[in-house]
């Protein structure tokens, strides 16, 4: 089928209480593994080409790539830019056929995101493209610090944007290889007072189980971005078949040996995620 906006998986997540997972790819084996993972779960899922995976491949061919895995896809897959940084990034990515895009002003005073942010939402807008914006400041393990969303921020930028998906900060964290974030529920609480956008958590990787199911279900969070966790797993199967196999050379055939691990684990995570 075609590729699916954002909107429209966000409110198929929204009528179940559900989340949608956005999965961080960095090429085409891990993204043929999420769909069919997907396909597996009975779950929507959302393909995001990150500012990593755009360093190593041109916008152009991960959008042709999303589209040509939605294609054959019998569950809506969504072709997502994440963490865009400028208009002529998105609008990049909207002319290589993507169905979604983050704008990323997150680093920059209120008023110039949201500046921003209106920008891309009236590029996005005018073709029918989803627009993910990001108000307050996601770290990064070992990096960069958050800066957590304060309620006047989100109420100014509820206010002043129009966007299909809002990312907070509210305790999770980017690259975070054990899942101990603490989430600050009230933060959350209140930010959902004053806003009825969707909401997206990136670093979902450090949240645990049990917190992504109360996002979800008690909690309007609508998107979690999911990367580290199935990047260590699919490192960790590649590894094992290359000290398994001292003879094994052939890219091909290692990740073929892999990917099985992937697809499991990201099926895993979509039945948890989508139960609702
Ligand atoms: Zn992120």
């Amino acid at each position: 089928m075609p590729l699916a906006t954002l909107a429209k998986v966000l409110s198929q997540a929204q009528a179940r209480n559900a989340a949608c997972l956005g999965f961080v790819c960095q090429g085409w084996e891990d993204a043929r593994a999420y769909v069919a993972a997907g396909e597996a779960a009975g779950a929507p899922v959302i393909l995001s080409a990150g500012p990593g995976a755009r360093a190593n491949m041109p916008v152009p061919l991960w959008g042709e790539m999303f589209r040509t895995l939605a294609r054959s896809a019998t569950i809506p897959v969504v072709a997502h830019l994440d963490h865009g940084r400028t208009v002529e990034e998105c609008v990049e990515a909207i002319e290589a056929g993507f169905s979604s895009v983050m704008i990323d002003g997150s680093a920059l005073p209120l008023a110039e995101n949201i500046a921003l942010t209106n920008a891309v939402s009236d590029a996005a807008r005018a073709v029918g493209v989803s627009v993910e914006a990001e108000v307050g400041q996601v770290g990064y393990e070992d990096g960069a610090p958050s800066a957590g969303t304060t309620l006047e921020e989100a109420t100014t930028f509820a206010a002043e944007t129009r966007v299909d998906a809002l990312a907070i900060s509210v305790g999770n964290l980017h690259l975070q290889t054990k899942d101990h974030a603490i989430i600050d529920w009230q933060r959350l609480a209140e930010i959902e007072g004053v806003t009825s956008m969707p909401l997206v958590l990136h670093g979902g990787s450090g949240i645990r189980h049990e917190d992504r199911a109360r996002l979800a279900q008690t909690h309007r969070v609508r998107k979690l971005n999911v990367g580290t966790e199935l990047r260590q797993r699919f490192g960790g199967e590649i590894r094992a078949a290359l000290m398994a196999d001292p003879d094994l050379f052939d890219r091909t055939a290692i990740i073929t040996r892999a990917a099985p691990a992937l697809q499991a684990l990201a099926t895993d995570l979509l039945r948890q995620s989508w139960r609702g």
